[in-house]
């Protein structure tokens, strides 16, 4: 842990244990000369403790993690028994006016940590952000969605080599994790290289806000604190977790317009089929279906498929599919598990498949798309 003093300076403020604090840190320019300002929130409680930093929309269109710092800041329950809470909402204050991932210089802020003073728009903002908040923090949790035009269901990510991102991870709670250390510059690489061990969420949509995923990462957030013992209670586990062992991508081989008949963490069996493929008169093309059994990692939103555009991203867990399988059928109906998969499964097509040409095309791969 990092070396800790009474107070804490950020963006030139100094927050006293036991202070509630709004900030808001320069951290670029208008072409008109105005500040462009990140908001911060910092929450200390009277004792010290572990400095945890949250992040959401580093990717300037990714709201959920925006809706999970709204539901964690309603929390009755968020007065840190020990330490400090630095808060985050809109990381790339830049693309979140504009709806995009990226940077106005078109770069992804997400491969520009930990930045440099003299750099890029970029790597200077990231700069900024990364010696003025990153380098006072003990943990990080960033909060991520898929990207355009996809989907995820809820899973989490870091190096599973650091013992504390280890640790974060299993106690957040999401039933699937992924082991990888995260591309060059991003966020969890660079500050878990940089003594701050940092795991990601990534869940859900875009451009949007999901309840039943907030409740996802609510839960996830409160079970990390927890076991910083940050708040009280008990962490709540979810119904099995696993380690993915491997990512199996699922692309059209023609062009058309798919109703899917899988949803985001569903499990599917080797030739279940995923989606119809329909031509422009609704004629029914093709079915794709699953190479492998496997649980639905991500899927696209977009109904209109390119040869070689991916359709679902499957993944083969390391648990065995039986025992999770088994664990599943004896689960609470009415937990958040249950619940997140019928939210995400809106878009399920009740209609008959009628064609059975498979048309699975599909390609292993052992990475799953960055973060
Ligand atoms: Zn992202």
């Amino acid at each position: 842990m990092r070396k800790k003093s009474k107070t804490l300076t950020i963006a030139g403020h100094t927050i006293a244990r036991g202070q509630t604090q709004d900030l808001m840190l320069d951290v670029s320019q208008q072409y008109t000369g105005s500040p462009i300002q990140l908001p911060i929130r910092v929450i200390r409680s009277t004792k010290a403790g572990p400095t945890v930093l949250i992040t959401a929309a580093v990717h300037g269109d990714e709201f959920s993690g925006v809706g999970i710092i709204h539901e964690l800041m309603h929390a009755d329950d968020l007065n840190p028994l020990i330490g400090t809470i630095i808060v985050v909402p809109v990381v790339n204050v830049f693309g979140f006016e504009t709806q995009e991932r990226y940077m106005p210089d078109r770069r992804d802020l997400n491969r520009c940590f930990p930045g440099s003073e003299s750099g890029s728009l970029s790597a200077r903002f990231a700069h900024i952000f990364f010696s003025e908040l990153v380098m006072h923090a003990d943990f990080c949790i960033d909060l991520h969605s898929a990207a355009v035009p996809r989907t995820n269901y809820p899973n989490v990510r870091g190096d599973f080599r650091d013992a504390d991102v280890r640790r974060l991870c299993r106690a957040f709670g999401c039933e699937l994790m992924l082991d990888s250390k995260g591309p060059d510059g991003s966020l969890r690489r660079e500050a878990t290289k940089a003594g701050c061990p940092t795991m990601i969420l990534e869940a859900g949509e875009p451009c949007k806000l999901e309840p039943s995923i907030h409740e996802v990462g609510l839960r996830g957030v409160k079970n990390v604190l927890r076991i910083l013992d940050m708040l009280p209670g008990e962490v709540v586990k979810p119904p099995y977790q696993s380690l993915i062992k491997q990512g199996i991508w699922v692309r059209a081989s023609i062009g058309g317009i798919l109703r899917f008949h899988v949803s985001p963490g569903q499990i599917v069996e080797e030739g279940q089929p995923i989606a119809t493929n329909a031509d422009v008169f609704g004629q029914e093309q093709s079915v794709l279906v699953s190479p492998v059994e496997g649980i639905i990692l991500g899927m696209t939103t977009l109904p209109a498929i390119k040869p070689g555009e991916p359709v679902c991203h499957v993944a083969i867990p390391t648990k065995s599919m039986k025992q999770i399988r088994k664990i599943l059928k004896d689960s609470n109906r009415s937990g958040l598990y249950h619940q997140v998969r019928k939210d995400m499964a809106s878009s399920i097509s009740k209609r008959d498949i009628t064609q059975s040409d498979n048309d699975a095309s599909w390609a292993p791969s052992v990475n799953v798309p960055e973060d």
